[in-house]
């Protein structure tokens, strides 16, 4: 009989650079791989597992709704997606607006990408959508179009037209890109595979100054910064409190379906902008099934009802002031917002352990074997993307891990 290795060379694509790690079995921030070994797992699925694995409100929510009605058409309409979106409304974004339900983050930018063509199209003809060095959409289309970002480019050419990219967090670059043909300018508030990069609170109010004065759409991807990660419900918010920041689009995913694919976009009620995608103008076979819903809503739930964002504003800190504290020759900076926090690496110390690896690569493979996964994010930062309601133990346990291997390594 052929090894699951064995049958994963013959029969997976290999778009992956995977670590040679097979876990099989989590429970809160653990996961075990299939020779029994245990890990920390302060990668959550890439920001996906805001509550850990195998939550017990999201189990329950998942097989009670499985053994209800997994999935009926678009063409009937959903209980399930009518409660998701009053909490995504009334509950995360607290501003009167619009959901559509998919089923990845690519997609919902997707459905963001949509509705600025639309409005463009609808106010004199323009397209141009404005995105930014080191942003991460997706990759479909449009939505590795709007990446700017080389790497993520390479070989598929042509691209779709009309996607401008101008340097993050420098406003006066962002106004000489705006033309007559702009429309929309999208961002993360806080990007994340770039390596923790946070918008400045200037640029960002820049940003929607612009898009007032020259009627551009301000569309916001919050796929991995969204739900509690970086401290609030609205992602935004952990960097310009309260409600001056007013988006005209959102998009979400990872966090929100607990590691069951959702992802859904918001439409400001603003000007009628959230009928811009009339009838028939946009659509998913899947998008917005009750098991996928029921899932989302109980993910939500917990995040909002056990106050997680707080958790993750008190732990994310308490975290970062201790990494600070080591002073560690292996750490040029610590960046941290909530539970979403990023260590940028001494790329020249690391470089002379890593045998021509990436230092991120090589520091996570590093941390693996200690019995730790982290995320890397771009050549020299590594993530750590914990569950939302990780106790003060679980972050004393990665902090002793993670310095234990950069001490190896100094
Ligand atoms: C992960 C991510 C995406 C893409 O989400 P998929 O579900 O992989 O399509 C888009 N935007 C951001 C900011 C992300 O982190």
């Amino acid at each position: 009989m052929r090894t699951s290795d064995q049958l994963m060379q013959e029969y997976l694509l290999p778009n992956y650079g995977r670590y040679n790690v097979w876990p099989v079995r989590g429970e809160g921030p653990y996961v075990w791989d299939r020779d029994g070994k245990k890990y920390l797992d302060f990668a959550g699925g890439v920001a996906v597992c805001p509550l850990g694995h195998c939550p017990p409100p999201v189990v329950k929510a998942l097989t009670e709704q499985a053994n209800t009605l997994i999935h009926v058409s678009n063409w009937y309409c959903i209980d399930k997606q009518a409660e998701l979106a009053r909490i995504l409304v009334e509950e995360c974004v607290g501003i009167p607006g619009k959901c559509f339900f998919c089923n990845s983050g690519a997609e919902a930018n997707e459905g963001l990408l949509k509705l600025a063509r639309k409005y463009g199209q609808q106010t004199g003809g323009r397209y141009e959508i404005i995105t930014f060095t080191g942003s991460f959409h997706g990759r479909t289309f449009g939505a590795m179009t709007a990446t700017a970002q080389e790497k993520i480019h390479g070989g598929f050419g042509p691209l779709p037209p009309g996607f401008v990219y101008a340097p993050f967090n420098d406003i006066a670059a962002l106004e000489a890109a705006i033309t007559d043909k702009t429309v929309a300018i999208l961002m993360e508030p806080v990007q994340g595979e770039s390596g923790v990069n946070a918008v400045t609170a200037e640029f960002l109010r820049a940003a929607q100054r612009l898009c007032r004065e020259k009627d551009l759409l301000l569309l916001l991807d919050e796929v991995q910064c969204g739900f509690g990660r970086a401290g609030e419900m609205a992602g935004w918010r952990s960097i310009v409190p309260g409600d001056e920041i007013q988006p005209d689009g959102i998009s979400w995913a990872k966090a929100i379906g607990s590691g069951f694919p959702l992802g859904s976009f918001w439409v400001n009620d603003r000007r009628d902008l959230s009928k811009t995608l009339g009838p028939g103008t946009h659509g998913t076979t899947y998008g917005g099934s009750p098991l996928a819903c029921a899932v989302g809503i109980a993910t939500l739930r917990t995040i909002l009802d056990e106050k997680l964002c707080d958790n993750a504003k008190a732990r994310g800190a308490a975290i970062a002031t201790a990494a600070c504290a080591w002073n560690h020759v292996l750490i040029k900076e610590v960046r941290q917002l909530g539970l979403f926090i990023g260590f940028e690496l001494n790329t020249e110390a690391i470089s002379a352990k890593s045998g021509g690896k990436l230092p991120s690569i090589f520091l996570a493979q590093q941390l693996l074997d200690a019995g730790m996964m982290v995320t890397p994010a771009g050549p020299n930062v590594v993530r750590w993307l914990s569950p939302l309601n990780i106790t003060e133990a679980h972050a004393k346990e990665g902090l002793s891990i993670f310095k234990s291997v950069l001490d190896q390594l100094a």
